[in-house]
């Protein structure tokens, strides 16, 4: 072998791997989603490998490839009651399957130098970075008290210029209060103007249409709705594949036209490609195509059985729970919680996570107070008793605690700012004082407890946020130089090359 022994740089994978969420055991209730079924988990994997070297840009060469994704789109064309005119695309993620939609609706009329959407204020922010990619103004529409879209709301913003306006959008559902959008009246709305409509169905898409099955009463959101153009689905999600791949479905071949590039103005290969990326990994494709053969209708049935009975547990123990309530009762697998002024969110969602257990604190919004997420998975089904044990602990350990309180000073001083005028500078000292990185600003030393980070972060105006956390980021993301032997010889044969140039 070349390099260090063959299973040492495994072996330290597994060991950095140990400081990540669990992505199994049901405990983590955001970002990862689990069938609880270590076959499937196993299948998805290996398929992974399999075909981790394998080329997504040009299906003639991997015929499988293809294969596999005429299979995924039909599966996910069946279960979103589709016409046969249906098409479709895997892509790597939600965020993808949104960009292509916004970027194909934005190129079905090139002759429109402003493009505009119309969205619910509730909409996924993969909406906003479409917007901000490809230059079409994310028009936000407020939603109602019941946080789901107001449809007449949405005609009167379309209604303001709409023949400016090449998209409309619905959550089914919504990831903040995972409720679903009146899809039927928001299409229609979109229909009677000649406008595309996309569900974005990312995360229900692959449990609702079981939820309807098993009898719950689940509003019209699927092809089934007229006037709905286009719906995105990840499989990552509720499809319990591996990381890395959403389906969007067009209702006709023609709508998903815009969506293809092709340039041969150039010596090599013709570009032609119906995704974001040219080459794309072979894998997360063969690990859904697994997932999804190996579960089948049968198996997401079950599990989506267990997800639901999951929710309707912890729904029913949060009532005994008075600090907490609702954000709106779930039409799906999202529960959206809401605090009273004795109980901070941020510090429940701290005081969860050192009882084992990751939930997702979410900011405030337009007047909205902060609240906590969960996505449930089948695999959390088998611990809701323990959950609603720790969550009754944590809310009782922050009134304990009390309100995270920011010195009014700070506050004031926060909510003030336009990041706009902030130097490079000011963002250290400002990230230094909110105890997101050391004074340094280097170094992987993330906070342990995050509620007074993010009760300073909730004062800030959106765009403070937003500057701050990329700030953040930006901090975070450095490269680790390595000086070893053989780089120094390197560099050194490197200099003795130049120098006798
Ligand atoms: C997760 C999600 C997305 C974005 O998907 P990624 O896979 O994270 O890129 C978009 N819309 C909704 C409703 C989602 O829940």
């Amino acid at each position: 072998m070349i390099g260090a022994p063959h299973d040492d740089a495994l072996a330290r994978l597994r060991a950095m791997q140990a400081a990540d969420l669990p992505v199994h055991g049901g405990r983590t209730l955001a970002y990862v989603y689990d069938s609880g079924l270590p076959d499937i988990d196993r299948i998805g994997r290996e398929a992974v490998a399999a075909y981790a070297g394998s080329n997504g840009l040009d299906p003639t060469a991997f015929p499988s490839l293809l294969q596999m994704e005429n299979d995924l789109v039909g599966f996910a064309a069946d279960l979103l009651d589709a016409p046969d005119t249906c098409v479709g695309t895997v892509t790597s993620g939600g965020t993808e399957s949104v960009l292509l939609a916004v970027q194909g609706a934005r190129d079905s009329r090139p002759d429109l130098a402003r493009p505009r959407m119309v969205l619910p204020t509730t909409a996924h922010a993969a909406f906003h970075k479409a917007a901000h990619y490809f230059g079409v103004e994310a028009v936000l529409v407020p939603v109602g008290p019941d946080f789901r879209a107001d449809p007449a709301a949405m005609a009167a913003a379309i209604d303001e210029d709409p023949d400016r306006t090449v998209l409309v959008a619905a959550s089914a559902p919504s990831y903040a209060h995972g409720v679903v959008d009146p899809v039927t009246q928001v299409a229609a709305v979109a229909a009677a103007r000649g406008i595309r409509c996309h569900v974005d169905a990312c995360i229900g898409g692959w449990v609702l249409p079981y939820a309807a099955r098993l009898g719950r009463s689940v509003p019209a959101w699927t092809f089934a709705v007229e006037g709905v153009t286009s719906i995105s689905v990840d499989l990552h999600k509720y499809g319990y594949a591996p990381k890395g791949t959403s389906v969007l479905l067009h209702r006709t071949a023609g709508l998903r036209r815009p969506q293809y590039f092709a340039s041969a103005a150039w010596p090599g290969y013709t570009m032609l490609n119906s995704t974001l990326q040219s080459t794309k990994s072979g894998g997360p494709l063969a690990g859904a195509w697994a997932v999804v053969q190996s579960l089948g209708d049968t198996g997401y049935e079950l599990l989506s059985r267990e997800t639901f009975e999951a929710v309707d547990a912890i729904v029913a123990g949060l009532a005994d729970i008075p600090a907490l309530s609702l954000a709106a009762a779930p039409d799906s697998t999202l529960v959206a919680i809401a605090t009273d002024a004795g109980c901070d969110a941020f510090t429940v969602c701290d005081e969860m996570a050192a009882r084992g257990w990751y939930v997702q604190p979410q900011m405030s919004y337009a007047g909205q107070p902060p609240t906590i997420h969960l996505s449930v998975s089948a695999a959390t089904n088998a611990h809701v008793d323990d959950f609603l044990t720790a969550l009754a602990d944590s809310v009782a350990a922050a009134q304990e605690s009390g309100p995270v309180s920011v010195d009014p000073g700070i506050a004031e001083f926060i909510g003030a700012l336009d990041p706009a005028t902030l130097s490079d500078e000011d963002f250290d000292g400002l990230l230094a004082a909110a105890g997101l990185v050391g004074g340094d600003a280097a170094g992987l030393d993330l906070p342990e407890r995050m509620a007074e980070v993010n009760a300073m972060l909730d004062l800030a105006s959106p765009a403070m946020r937003e500057a701050l956390l990329v700030a953040f980021l930006d901090r975070l993301a450095r490269p680790v130089r390595q000086r070893t032997p053989e780089r120094v010889a390197l560099d050194a044969a490197k200099a003795t090359t130049e120098s006798s140039e």
